[in-house]
């Protein structure tokens, strides 16, 4: 009997590609960074690599981790690769991100051949060359060992109402590739948003939340002629349920006290599972399909919740996240953080044609990612 478990139905996130695919008509870079954002990299990259053309993760590490588990698509690293590694990038067939002059001579003068994707800074200032390093950027291609295929771009304002800054970011874009003097196998610059709101392809798009079948924001759910399927659940279990008296006290600094007599429930998660101690007194779970309240604080392993008047008893089952945005919203964060916080103490059940993969699961090999 697992306490915490998180359902990834692999059905629904190769639908939600096929739908994607479907409207954009370019090829398609999955985006599994984060341990693919939290519901597992090996198994889902497993499962969707006769239907993608590309990964993207944002270190090494995780690169690393999907070759030794025989993927054998390309692998972009989105991120910075130390000099250290890039033998190991040359060894494993990884592609990494380009985005300083100097960087760059010094990863040519190792003498290990690597497939480079240069990053352009559009106007998100996070990784890449800028508008005016035109010169330095068309000196990239003296550099024997930089297999420059791809030229990419981010949106930081795709999700939102106004589309000024991203019409922007997309014209500089294009006025950068027009004046680099080198030829792409790939040009990609929409992220989920840029894909399925604003329908630019390019000719590659890298998408990560929409696979996964969440809205980057309600603006783009609004604004999208594509329909996701939400791929993942998290379920947790009630521990134990009793009545306490009005003036009560619940959990740690005892920050809710009954104001009358009411029915509570314990649940098997807490923090170090990922549900996040910001949850405390506003966070929702759903047993036997209805709303019950956090009260208290959250604890490393533990919540109690308001169950007065439900049918709630010991070993039922607890959905933690029904409305993942609303939930993300009550504690100043995104779907996106709440799940790569799902924590590895969190068992993964994976859904593939119907059936579950992986059943066997040994309570004795615990943390393993
Ligand atoms: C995370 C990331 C993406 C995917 O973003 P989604 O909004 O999840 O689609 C794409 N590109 C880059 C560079 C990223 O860092």
């Amino acid at each position: 009997m697992l306490e915490n478990y998180l359902v990834v139905n692999i059905d629904k996130i190769r639908e939600n590609i096929i739908n994607i695919k479907n409207e954009s008509g370019s090829l398609f870079c999955a985006v599994v960074k984060a341990n693919a954002y939290g519901l597992g990299s090996v198994e889902i990259s497993q499962n969707i690599e006769d239907i993608v053309d590309y990964f993207a993760v944002a270190r090494l590490q995780e690169a690393l981790k999907l070759r030794k588990n025989n993927i054998t698509k390309p692998i972009l690293v989105l991120g910075y690769v130390g000099i250290d590694d890039i033998k190991l990038c040359h060894d494993y067939n990884i592609d990494i991100t380009i985005y300083d002059l100097d960087f760059a001579k010094e990863i040519n003068n190792l003498d290990y051949k690597v497939n480079c994707h240069l990053a352009l800074d559009t106007g998100h200032s996070r990784l890449g060359f800028r508008e005016f390093e035109i010169d330095k950027i068309n000196k990239l291609k003296y550099l024997k060992n930089l297999n420059i295929i791809a030229a990419f771009s981010h949106f930081s304002t795709a999700d939102e109402e106004d589309t000024n800054y991203t019409d922007e970011q997309y014209k500089v874009f294009n006025q950068m590739l027009d004046a680099i003097d080198l030829n792409f196998d790939f040009v990609h610059i929409s992220n989920s948003a840029g894909a399925i709101k604003h329908h630019i392809y390019k000719n590659m798009i890298r998408v990560g939340l929409a696979m996964y079948g969440l809205y980057p924001s309600d603006v783009v759910k609004k604004d999208t002629t594509i329909k996701l399927s939400r791929s993942f659940n998290l379920y947790s279990t009630v521990s134990f349920v009793k009545k306490i008296k009005k003036g009560t006290g619940v959990s740690y600094g005892r920050t809710f006290i009954a104001d009358k007599d009411m029915e509570i429930a314990t649940v098997t998660i807490g923090y170090a599972d990922g549900y996040l101690r910001s949850f405390s007194n506003v966070g929702e779970v759903y047993i036997n399909g209805k709303p019950c309240r956090v009260l208290g604080r959250v604890c490393m392993d533990q919540i109690m919740v308001d169950v007065s008047g439900l049918d709630v008893k010991i070993g039922d089952r607890v959905e933690i996240y029904k409305d993942i945005d609303l939930e993300a919203s009550k504690a100043s964060t995104i779907s996106y953080e709440l799940m790569t916080n799902i924590s590895l103490r969190v068992n993964r059940i994976y859904i593939r044609n119907g059936k579950e993969l992986n059943t066997h699961i040994d309570l004795g090999e615990i943390y393993e990612s």
